[in-house]
């Protein structure tokens, strides 16, 4: 057996963390605040959209790149898990109405930009959106198609990942937050994976500091609906996605608030996401409410992810996924686990061979 390792924070890059160690025959043990079900994650909020093409409105090419590496650490990783999981790759959907085509031309810019000027995306006309969305037939005479992007369903791989966790023999302690530094010391490696729940230790070098953005998403039902893929509404108010799961279940989100409130939605932004959903299409109006929920994005000011080690602590710290933690964890937890058995067998790593994240040493 080798080391053994602590996973403090068991939502996304935790599980994933944790699967991985285990499976490369490490003893880990992960302790999350929440249920299993991972109730107080981002994770359990995110719309899970693996967007890499649309995100170049926002990310950073760092952030670009590791999302198309993670699709096939997702597609190769998923199938493995002992529960079933919803992984959808038909593409996503850019919408306008004819008022907002300026937008249209902006937003093609920004996607021209993020991928060296080509044009990664197909151009649909009214009968191509009729043809390929057929719920949203006569509703818009254009659209971009970007055919690489998928999504999964957030949930159903929090669920796999911990039956995952379970079957690797990682010993799981469900609503357990014990200290950061009362697990330092006792001959294992910690890896701190809370996200924003690490802010005051992360927050305590003079290094990258973190903070929380709110987010705001509602879920409904809505069963005479069908859409084949996530669907993106550029609007000037309310540029918002309509990411559609199994059981014609619908994500609605995201607001971007620069807050640390991490308290109910509210009214305004609610109105916001209802409008973006009936602007989209009116038969969403008898659509079912099930759920208004808000959480808090981990973001670094620099808004890419990072990697720190504190060597004599032995704390590994993975932080700062921000809006794109599921496109991007696979590649970033893995970078994490490859600098670890580098950093165990004593070769002093600087930086990821593969993803070329640099390996941030704190003292
Ligand atoms: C509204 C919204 C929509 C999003 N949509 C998308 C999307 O479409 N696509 C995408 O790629 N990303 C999306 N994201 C981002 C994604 O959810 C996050 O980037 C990701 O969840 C961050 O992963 P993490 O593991 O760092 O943090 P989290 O998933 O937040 O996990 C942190 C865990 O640490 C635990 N924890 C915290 N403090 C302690 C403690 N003291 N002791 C023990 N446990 C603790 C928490 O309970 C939690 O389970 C969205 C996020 C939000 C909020």
């Amino acid at each position: 057996m080798k080391s053994n390792i602590t996973i403090l924070g068991g939502g996304l890059s935790g599980r994933l963390t944790a699967l991985m160690l285990a499976r490369q025959g490490f003893s880990v043990s992960l302790h999350d605040k929440a249920t299993r079900a991972g109730e107080e994650s981002a994770a359990f909020v995110a719309a899970a959209m693996l967007a890499p093409m649309a995100e170049a409105v926002d990310a950073t090419p760092q952030v670009l790149s590791l999302g198309y590496q993670s699709i096939d650490i997702w597609k190769n990783i998923i199938p493995t898990l002992p529960e079933k999981v919803m992984m959808q790759f038909s593409g996503s959907l850019i919408v306008w109405h004819p008022q907002d085509k300026d937008l249209s031309t902006r937003f093609a810019q920004y996607l021209r930009h993020g991928h060296q000027g080509k044009e990664t995306w197909i151009n649909w006309n009214q009968d191509d959106i009729n043809q390929n969305e057929p719920q949203l037939t006569n509703r818009f005479a254009h659209g971009f198609y970007l055919p690489t992007e998928g999504q999964l369903d957030n949930r159903q791989t929090l669920n796999a990942l911990a039956s995952g966790l379970e079957a690797a023999g990682v010993d799981c302690h469900w609503q357990s937050s014990p200290n950061l530094e009362s697990l330092i010391g006792k001959d294992a490696w910690v890896i701190d994976c809370r996200g924003f729940g690490a802010k005051q230790d992360w927050n305590q070098t003079q290094k990258s500091q973190l903070r929380g953005i709110r987010g705001e998403v509602a879920r409904v039902f809505a069963p005479e609906i069908t859409l084949n893929r996530p669907v993106r509404l550029l609007h000037p108010r309310y540029p918002l996605y309509i990411a559609p799961k199994e059981n014609h279940i619908f994500v609605i989100g995201a607001t971007q608030i620069e807050s640390e409130d991490n308290s109910e939605v509210s009214v305004r932004s609610s109105l916001e996401l209802m409008s973006s959903l009936y602007a989209l299409h009116p038969a969403f109006g008898e659509a079912r409410i099930l759920e208004f929920l808000t959480q808090l994005r981990p973001t670094l000011n620099h808004h890419d992810p990072e990697i720190r080690l504190h060597r004599q602590k032995k704390v590994m710290s993975i932080n700062g996924l921000f809006r794109h933690g599921f496109m991007i964890a696979p590649a970033v937890c893995e970078a994490a686990v490859r600098m670890l058995n580098q950093e165990i067998n004593g070769e002093n790593p600087q930086k990821d061979s593969i993803t070329g994240l640099p390996l941030n040493i704190v003292e």
